[in-house]
């Protein structure tokens, strides 16, 4: 069975796999159509994903069709397209136990720490499959990227009329800004890519732009927020510069979420937290939940997908693609793998 495996950085080869033996009780066979790419798979190329073991199959943003079901699987029959939550938790610990699947102690995500969906079929945990009647294939590849910005404002939860700041114009703070802007708040998206802002305004409705590398920086948000600092912050870069600059930007009793991660130490001035009261909070994966609402919101016309689609390539061609997908210069905001029509 045709796979893409990544022998080590800078490394992935179209490979083969044995074909998965018939699902057991409580999962599903299916057939992966799309597989999205993220940072994370670029990461792993580059050799800057510390999680991540090799060789490994990657993919983790998948739209696939059930082929058979095992014992017990009633909310799917073959046919049924689906989206993949690709958290495998353990469903005991005290993460699982308090409804937070995303942040299990012993979680194992497809494509990252296990093998992921760069093949052709998978036997995945049926209820980890989340279908719709109606979405494409291309659209059910996208609702685990939206789902980590859907999370992570639940996470900050910020009500309609507040203003939010989104640090990060690529696709996780393109995820951000959509379900942001769901909640009718007032949106900031700050960047150093005129490029992306541009983007984020003329494609995602967002009215309020502004360059990460000028001078002031809390007096430009001032005046974009009517004299007050936004009170929720969300960092969407992973990058320790942004990350440690951002506690200067969140008005009193404000929060911040960091939705992206580095490997390393993240310091701040004390006085900048406490004086103002900040709640930090980390934002990780995402719900069983999101996924189930963001389809909704797809199949209701509520967030339209279009805009994120830059690049594809089917899967044998993939290998010689990688490489440009990875430079951001290519300027690619999401590419799909068509593994099957
Ligand atoms: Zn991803
Ligand atoms: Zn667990």
């Amino acid at each position: 069975m045709e796979t893409l495996i990544l022998e080590k950085p800078g490394r992935l080869l179209a490979g083969d796999r044995a074909e998965p033996a018939a699902p057991g009780a409580g999962e599903a066979l299916v057939r992966i159509h799309r597989v999205g790419v993220c940072g994370t798979d670029l990461h792993a190329f580059h050799g800057r994903q510390p999680f991540f073991a090799f060789p490994r199959v990657l993919g983790h943003e998948l739209g696939v069709e059930v082929l058979q079901v095992g014992d017990g699987v009633e909310h799917l029959k073959p046919g049924d397209c689906c989206c993949v939550e690709p958290y495998l938790n353990c469903g005991t610990c005290i993460a699982c136990r308090n409804g937070k699947p995303n942040c299990c102690e012993a979680i194992s995500v497809l494509g990252v720490h296990q093998d992921g969906g760069m093949t052709r079929k998978l036997v995945l945990p049926a209820r980890k499959l989340h279908p719709s009647a109606s979405l494409s294939h291309d659209q059910l590849a996208l609702i685990e990227p939206l789902a980590i910005g859907c999370h992570a404002v639940a996470r900050g939860n910020p009500r309609a009329g507040e203003t939010v700041l989104v640090i990060g114009a690529g696709p996780i703070g393109m995820a951000v800004i959509q379900f942001a802007l769901e909640r009718e708040t007032r949106v900031i998206v700050m960047d150093i890519n005129d490029e992306r802002l541009d983007f984020c305004r003329r494609q995602l409705g967002v009215q309020l732009t502004l360059r990460a590398d000028v001078e002031d920086l809390p007096g430009e948000l001032r005046k974009l927020g009517d004299g007050d600092l936004p009170t929720a912050v969300f960092d969407a870069t992973g990058s320790p510069a942004a990350m440690h600059k951002s506690f200067e930007l969140p008005a009193h009793g404000g929060r911040i979420v960091f939705v992206g991660l580095f490997q390393g130490q993240l310091s701040f001035e004390d006085p900048l937290f406490h004086r103002r009261e900040l709640t930090i909070m980390g934002s990780r994966n995402a719900l069983p939940a999101d996924f189930t609402r963001i389809i909704r919101l797809i199949e209701e016309g509520r967030i339209d997908t279009n805009p994120w689609i830059t690049h594809r390539a089917p899967l044998a061609e993939v290998p010689g693609v990688f490489g440009d997908w990875a430079n951001p210069a290519t300027g690619v905001r999401k590419a799909m793998i068509h593994v099957a029509d």
